[in-house]
């Protein structure tokens, strides 16, 4: 019979996240990059538990899902067609963009999250760089 490992780490919830998220935000201005933000917030979790742990993505889909920053989205296009599907950015929906053809038709020519305002044209668009500036 195997031993269940004590647990090296524990998860914050998410009101204690939005809250650390806020101070970061107050307290630095814009952060230039997912990383840091997340380094940031996990300072200020620690003050109340030193084991505490969150990722990067949490941290990022939680702070869109509840409004509390401006987030500039940096992208590189790929050489990848784009599918339809979720937002890679907050998992919110996407919808696509459409032009309308002289045949009274419309042809997709990408795809745009109404959550966050991550977009993707037809070859698709890899996020890889998020700057978070407090709402003012
Ligand atoms: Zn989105």
């Amino acid at each position: 019979m195997s031993m269940t490992p004590a647990m090296a780490y524990r998860i914050p919830s998410d009101t204690e996240i939005i809250q650390a998220i806020r101070d970061v935000l107050d307290r630095y201005g814009a952060i230039s990059s997912q990383r840091k933000l997340t380094k940031l917030v996990l300072r200020s979790l620690h003050r109340h538990d030193s084991e505490y742990t969150v990722s990067e993505e949490r941290v990022r889909r939680l702070a869109i899902a509840n409004d509390l920053a401006t987030i500039e989205i940096r992208c590189r296009e790929t050489k990848d067609k784009t599918s339809a599907g979720s937002c890679p950015v907050c998992g919110g929906k996407t919808a696509r963009i459409k032009n309308l053809t002289v045949y009274g038709g419309s042809v997709t020519m990408g795809y745009r999250c109404r959550t966050c305002g991550y977009w993707t044209g037809l070859r698709n668009r890899v996020p890889t760089l998020y700057v978070f500036s407090p709402k003012s």
